[in-house]
């Protein structure tokens, strides 16, 4: 069955047909999604291979919906970025984050980090600072503590209003992380033209350690590369103790993945923290 789509879009089976009909139900559900509370943030925890220090934490949001039950951002950010929605959902989750990440540092006698997640469609408008700098005064943050992750492709497809934000964002105070780093097309001298101050190995460089070879000399040359450029580099994905030496070994700095934690509330992350305080 071929046919026309609400959106003007050929459907061609009912595979597609039902992507479509959730993206709407998605789409529909959202908009009241801040609204009604159903969206949280969840924490990640980051830690320092060398001192075994952790370094703070990834935000990721969730969605509880009413009758879905929890959607994955992989499948609600994409409509809400098609929708522009995400830049009022972004902005919501970076002011949770810094709020959270005041408290931590203070828990923990330390300043930590939190790195928020920043959608191409954030990245491309024009209030993105201006919500930086709210979000900032407003939580007591300091900008050395807040970290945005751009993903790779949001990076080369940069146009000229991208580099200046990233650069306006860097002069702030803020660092930037590139986002799984190593997956998107590279003629890396667009790394030259950014301020980056890290880069994020993505997990499908991370799953084959210690073993394939391939996997281990990509993350290698990636932390070469990171080196050179003196970026910082954090491994994704890292779900076992033998992934975490064999990074520490190829001389990764940070890493983040379900062998330190699985993504958790705010309250279990303050948990995280404290038997974690003697190390
Ligand atoms: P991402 O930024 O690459 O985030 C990492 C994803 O990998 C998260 O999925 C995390 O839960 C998962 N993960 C972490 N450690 C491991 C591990 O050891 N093994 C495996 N298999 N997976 C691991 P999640 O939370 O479902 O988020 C999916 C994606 O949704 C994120 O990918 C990010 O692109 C996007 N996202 C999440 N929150 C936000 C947000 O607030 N804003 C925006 N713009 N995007 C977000
Ligand atoms: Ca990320
Ligand atoms: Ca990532
Ligand atoms: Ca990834």
């Amino acid at each position: 069955a071929k046919h026309l789509g609400g959106d003007g879009i050929v459907v061609f089976d009912r595979d597609l047909e039902l992507r479509h009909q959730y993206r709407q139900t998605l789409k529909k559900g959202l908009k009241n999604a801040l609204a009604r509370s159903e969206l949280r943030v969840f924490y990640q925890p980051q830690m320092h291979l060398e001192s075994g220090l952790i370094t703070g934490a990834e935000a990721l949001v969730r969605w509880q919906h009413e009758e879905l039950g929890q959607v994955s951002p992989a499948d609600f950010i994409p409509v809400a970025e098609d929708d522009g929605l995400v830049v009022e959902i972004g902005a919501w989750v970076m002011l949770q984050a810094c709020r959270e990440c005041t408290r931590w540092s203070q828990y923990y006698g330390r300043p930590l980090a939190v790195s928020v997640n920043v959608s191409a469609r954030q990245m491309l408008h024009s209030n993105l600072l201006l919500t930086v700098e709210r979000v900032l005064s407003d939580s007591g943050l300091s900008p050395s503590q807040l970290e945005l992750e751009i993903t790779e492709s949001v990076a080369i497809s940069a146009r000229e209003s991208v580099a200046s934000q990233m650069q306006a964002l860097v002069s702030m105070g803020v660092t930037i992380a590139l986002d799984d780093f190593g997956t998107g097309y590279s003629s890396l001298s667009y790394l030259n033209l950014l301020p980056v101050n890290n880069l994020k190995i993505d997990r499908s460089f991370v799953q084959g350690l210690p073993q394939d070879n391939v996997q281990a000399s990509s993350v290698r040359a990636i932390i070469g590369l990171a080196r050179n450029l003196g970026l910082g580099t954090i491994a994704e994905g890292v779900e076992t103790r033998a992934q975490s030496d064999c990074l520490a070994r190829l001389g990764c700095q940070i890493i983040q993945g379900y062998w330190l934690g699985k993504p958790m509330s705010d309250v279990q992350f303050r948990e995280f923290l404290s038997g974690r305080r003697s190390l």
